[in-house]
């Protein structure tokens, strides 16, 4: 059985990030430079009967003047169309109008949506995250909403399985 999931953020969230540790090998390049991964970069995870495909889509932008920006948004909008599971990956505390645009293509879909709230390692107080989530939560219905560490690899392995169980 094969499955079909797609990481989704704006750039510099840490996508690449979290697909190189869900394959547990460096296959998309990471960048502390918004906007390196050009193309879509596909991985293939076997768990058993399980094979999940992960598409790590590039980053989507606003400012679509430039050619290579309106080509970048097409791939990544194209690869959204036949997934089975998206991840929503966001970062920490920090919400940008990048983001806000990436959630309302996101409204359009018709799988389930997983929030990751990535970069928790990076998060100082509870007291601030915590305010966060509430505020997340309430703007799409997510399937399940799950604070990780991309680069830690903390909480990864929960993102793994929700990829397998839900498809
Ligand atoms: P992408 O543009 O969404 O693919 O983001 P990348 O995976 O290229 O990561 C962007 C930057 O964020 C890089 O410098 C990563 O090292 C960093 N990063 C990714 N995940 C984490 C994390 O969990 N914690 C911290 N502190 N940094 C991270
Ligand atoms: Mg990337």
């Amino acid at each position: 059985y094969c499955g079909f999931v797609a990481i989704v953020g704006r750039p510099n969230v840490g996508k690449s990030t979290l697909l190189n540790q869900l394959l547990g090998q460096k296959v998309s390049i990471t960048s502390r430079k918004p906007q390196t991964t050009r193309h879509r970069i596909m991985g293939i995870h076997t768990e058993g009967a399980y094979q999940t495909i992960y598409v790590d889509t590039p980053g989507l932008h606003i400012e679509e003047k430039r050619a290579i920006n309106r080509l970048m948004n097409r791939a990544a909008t194209s690869s959204l169309g036949d997934v089975e599971m998206a991840v929503f990956v966001v970062e920490g505390t920090k919400w940008t109008a990048d983001d806000d645009m990436v959630l309302n293509k996101l409204r359009h879909l018709h799988c389930p949506v997983v929030l990751a709230i990535n970069k928790i390692d990076n998060v100082q107080s509870k007291d601030e995250l915590l305010p966060h989530i509430q505020w997340l939560s309430q703007q799409m219905n997510f399937a399940d909403i799950v604070p990780i560490s991309a680069e830690k690899g903390t909480n990864v392995d929960t993102i793994a399985r929700l990829a397998t169980s839900r498809l």
